[in-house]
Formats: structure tokens, sequence, C-alpha cells
């Protein structure tokens, strides 16, 4: 078994007859923060959807915790381990944060100290205080502070976060950088796609740049910052 936690193989996707990945790598290890960085359109989110089970890859292979999970349903993926954040958000409106939080919840892997409301309230003191609120009637930030935490409620092995602070406030912003710091303390492993690279810099193990559907550069912060004047070009920083 590779030591990864996910590892993806070369894969090639579509949407209809037009390909969008032609050649995505990436691997994660147990307890890594990675992230997948690219501007606008080079196929960050296409290569969620693949190893999610949204799109099935016509070519090459998602590997999670050593099973071949090409093309497994979205819901057998979340059962073996990954929960997400999606860039929408996603959070059911005419539930109360309670209620959303208590209907993602489950601990199929049987963790030790698994994730519960009280969990996820310490996390994120705001919740508490909305909880009884419907998801409607939730900012921006407090709606992605409830899907990080329906995420949680999962107990995943990994958590995979889509444009993780986009549109929220730099406040809020750095509240949900807090808590992914925490995260990544506490041992999760996490893939991530935002565009705010200090933030990133101080956080990621390593980072993955997609361009044009294709993995064209992985390396740590450091790597990043030597890196040709190019790359950091196409980073847009
Ligand atoms: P962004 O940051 O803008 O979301 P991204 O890196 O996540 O960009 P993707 O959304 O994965 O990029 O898009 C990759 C390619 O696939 C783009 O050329 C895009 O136009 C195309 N694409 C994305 N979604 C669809 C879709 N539903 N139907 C057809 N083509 C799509």
């Amino acid at each position: 078994m590779s030591d990864h936690l996910l590892r993806v193989e070369a894969i090639q996707s579509f949407y209809g007859d037009a390909q969008a990945l032609f050649d995505v790598r990436l691997e994660v290890a147990s307890g890594e923060f990675v992230t997948l960085l690219g501007r606008n359109g080079m196929g960050k989110t296409t290569t969620v959807r693949s190893i999610l089970g949204i799109m099935t890859p016509r070519h090459g292979r998602v590997m999670f915790k050593g099973q071949d999970i090409t093309g497994w349903p979205s819901f057998k993926v979340a059962r073996l381990g990954i929960g997400l954040v999606p860039e929408q958000r996603q959070v059911f409106p005419n539930l109360s944060v309670r209620e959303n939080l208590i209907a993602t919840a489950s601990n199929r892997l049987g963790h030790a100290a698994p994730w519960t409301l009280e969990r996820v309230y310490g996390l994120f003191p705001r919740l508490k205080e909305r909880a009884k609120n419907l998801g409607a009637n939730l900012s921006g930030g407090e709606q992605q502070m409830l899907a990080i935490g329906r995420a949680l409620m999962t107990n995943p092995q990994l958590l995979i976060l889509d444009e993780a602070t986009e549109g929220l406030a730099p406040l809020v912003r750095a509240e949900i950088w807090d808590c992914l710091q925490t995260l990544k303390a506490s041992g999760l492993s996490i893939l991530i796609i935002d565009k705010n690279l200090v933030p990133l810099m101080r956080l990621a193990d390593r980072h993955f740049l997609l361009e044009k559907g294709r993995t064209l550069w992985q390396g740590s912060s450091e790597d990043l910052l030597a890196s040709r004047h190019d790359l950091r070009e196409s980073l847009g920083v």
C-alpha cells in the first residue's frame, strides 16, 4: 500500500466531449496540508469533482487509503472518509444551524474522539450563538463555518475545501485560517483550493499547481518562493 492517503494518478476528465483534465497528479499524505493552486478555469474544481465521484475520469485512477475509488458514487467516497466543503457551501436553507450539523453526523470510521455538536461549537463559537437560526439567515462567513462544521461531523480522514475563503470579509477569513491551523494541528489531512497565497504559504506542507488541466509543478512553500518567475506569474504572485 502506498504511504499516501490520497493519490490522484494522471486523471483525464471530460464535460461531454470537452476535455478539462489532461494529466492531473497529486498526493496527500496522512496529516498533510496540501493546496491545489492555479488560475481560474485551470481544472481545480474538476479535480475535486473527479476525486469525489461527482465526475468519473475516463483515464487514470483515484486511490484513497490504498483502494481504487475511481468512479465510486459520492456517498461511498464520503463513507470511506473524505469530507467536502463545497464551493457553493450548500447549507440546507430551511434547517437550523443545529439541524444542519446533525443532518450529516456519523462516525463510520469509529474515531475515538469524534466530532460532535459541542466540539464544532468549540471551534466556531459563532455557530453556537446562531444554533437556532435557519441556514438561509446566516452571513456568508457563518455559512462557511457551517459548511466546515458539517463536513467535520462526518468525521472524515481527509477534508477537501473548494474556495475556502472566497468572498469573505478579512476578519472572517482570519477566523477560517485559524480554524484550519487548529484542524491541521489535530492531525486531519487537508486538501484546499484558495486564492490567498499568504496564509497558504504559512500553513501548507506542499502545493500542487494546475495549468490547463495538467499538474505543472509541485513543491513546498520554500520551493515556491524560490521558484521560477514564470511559475509565480502563473499563480499571480
Ligand atoms: P475556478 O477557480 O474558476 O473555479 P477551476 O480551476 O476550478 O477554476 P474548473 O471549474 O475545474 O476550473 O474548470 C476547468 C475547465 O472545465 C474550464 O475550461 C471550464 O470552462 C470547464 N468547465 C467547468 N465546468 C464545466 C461544465 N459544467 N461544463 C463544461 N465545461 C466546464
